[in-house]
């Protein structure tokens, strides 16, 4: 977890072309290309010069152009820059945000003739907020729910949560990252949200070949207060992981709380303890034991149980010793979740990943009652449900009967992009074991 939040000014909402304002406080570091390749921008140029082309060798659909599927760049091509796509006959094909140092070197913003102009980011952000709040009608159960998922709502590159009155960006490109403050202000008034936070994804200096720190609006808590059907979590804007909290389970910690009145629960990689707070609050569990190895997100599990008012037991370990010294004691529980992080982040780790997935789900089942119940659960990408279906098949004792009940995914507002079928990231299956 990082420490701190660093303060940007706001950019006028009604003014995406103005120049962008410098950072106010003092910490800037010397200006370096790196650095000024974070200075924000708005989010169509302020020009009408025309924009750099990149060839495309093959067909252009697909909202990631890898760098082998490209031929030449205009040499005034910049990192970040919105580029117009053409084929090898100079045709064009579509317009994305460019980074010659990633690996998928374009995310393909439109595909056509248009480009896009400040109309088609608006129109783009208020469908992904009317999906959210007229047809899912979020805003009746929680305030706290993704409001942009990424390609699935045609911004590759880009994840927005709301959080009460704050937004957090997560931005997986050089270029969303230069347009967060942009797309910020462009979305408070159509969320009615006073805060914005923008940060980079996970190993942005790997991936994008830069590097910056969580950035927040001036005047934004370091921490605040989120309800989800009705409990209580606390998010922590700067020391979270990812965007703070994870939307995405939503239905499933609900779904599980079903299971639980009366029972024993353990929630293994629980985080800030998101389903062992849903089972003891709205499940009525007896007991629920939660395991987490960051010490921060365990604390906060302990903030969150006092503030919904309620009793759990939050271990701050690494689940896999601890689900052995459980095994030793002969210790059972009749509902038993196991939520690991991403195992499997690139090609090379897939067998690596698949091995651990098989080690946690075999210790898992074996802390499960007769006739328990256990919800597994991979935010893999690179794992599909067949695969992991397989390993989770071949995970219970020999002989122990287990019934699959249910399959499942993340909740409607990560909803899976059809032309980017590796966007159904989170695989969860609901196993009885007699
Ligand atoms: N279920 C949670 C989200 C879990 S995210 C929710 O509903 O909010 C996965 C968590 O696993 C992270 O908090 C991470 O710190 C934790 N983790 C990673 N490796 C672990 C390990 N070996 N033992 C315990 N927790 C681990």
């Amino acid at each position: 977890m990082q420490d701190g939040i660093h303060y940007y000014r706001r950019m006028h909402p009604k003014r995406p072309n103005s120049p962008s304002p410098q950072r106010r406080d003092n910490r800037r570091p010397p200006a370096s290309p790196a650095f000024d390749r974070l200075i924000q921008r708005p989010v169509c140029p302020e020009d009408d010069r025309p924009l750099p082309k990149i060839v495309a060798k093959g067909a252009v659909w697909h909202p990631f152009l890898f760098r082998r599927q490209l031929g030449d760049f205009d040499p005034k091509a910049q990192p970040g820059d919105l580029v117009e796509v053409v084929n090898t006959s100079g045709i064009t094909q579509g317009f994305g945000l460019f980074n010659p140092k990633a690996e998928i070197a374009v995310r393909l913003l439109r595909t056509g003739v248009n480009q896009p102009d400040d109309v088609w980011w608006s129109e783009r952000m208020e469908s992904a907020v009317a999906l959210r709040r007229d047809v899912l009608k979020l805003d009746s159960v929680t305030d706290a729910y993704r409001v942009i998922h990424a390609e699935a709502d045609g911004l590759p590159g880009l994840v927005v949560d709301k959080f009460g009155d704050v937004l957090v960006a997560e931005c997986f490109s050089l270029g969303m990252y230069q347009r967060a403050e942009a797309i910020l202000s462009m979305l408070e008034p159509i969320c009615g949200t006073r805060h914005g936070v923008m940060r980079p994804g996970p190993n942005s200096i790997d991936h994008e070949g830069f590097m910056a720190v969580p950035t927040g609006s001036e005047g934004l808590p370091a921490k605040s207060t989120i309800q989800e059907f009705g409990t209580q979590f606390r998010v922590d804007f700067a020391g979270g992981h990812k965007t703070g909290f994870y939307c995405d389970q939503r239905d499933n910690r609900k779904k599980l709380a079903e299971f639980c009145a009366g029972k024993s629960v353990l929630d293994l990689c629980s985080y800030t303890g998101g389903f062992a707070v849903q089972a003891k609050k709205i499940g009525h569990a007896e007991d629920v034991t939660g395991v987490e190895l960051d010490e921060s997100a365990a604390a906060l599990a302990r903030d969150n149980a006092k503030l919904n008012k309620i009793k759990l037991n939050i271990v701050q370990a690494d689940a896999f010793s601890y689900m052995r010294d459980m095994l030793r004691n002969g210790k059972k529980y009749d509902v038993v979740v196991l939520d690991p992080p991403k195992l499997i982040r690139s090609r090379d780790e897939i067998e690596d990943g698949r091995r651990k997935y098989y080690d946690f789900n075999r210790l898992a089942m074996q802390l499960v009652a007769p006739d328990g119940i256990l919800l597994t659960c991979s935010c893999s990408g690179l794992l599909d449900l067949a695969e992991f279906s397989k390993i989770v098949c071949a995970a219970p004792e020999f002989g122990r009967r287990v019934q699959v009940l249910m399959k499942g995914g993340a909740a409607a507002d990560h909803p899976i992009a059809t032309i980017c079928p590796e966007s159904e990231y989170l695989k969860t299956m609901w196993l009885r074991l007699e």
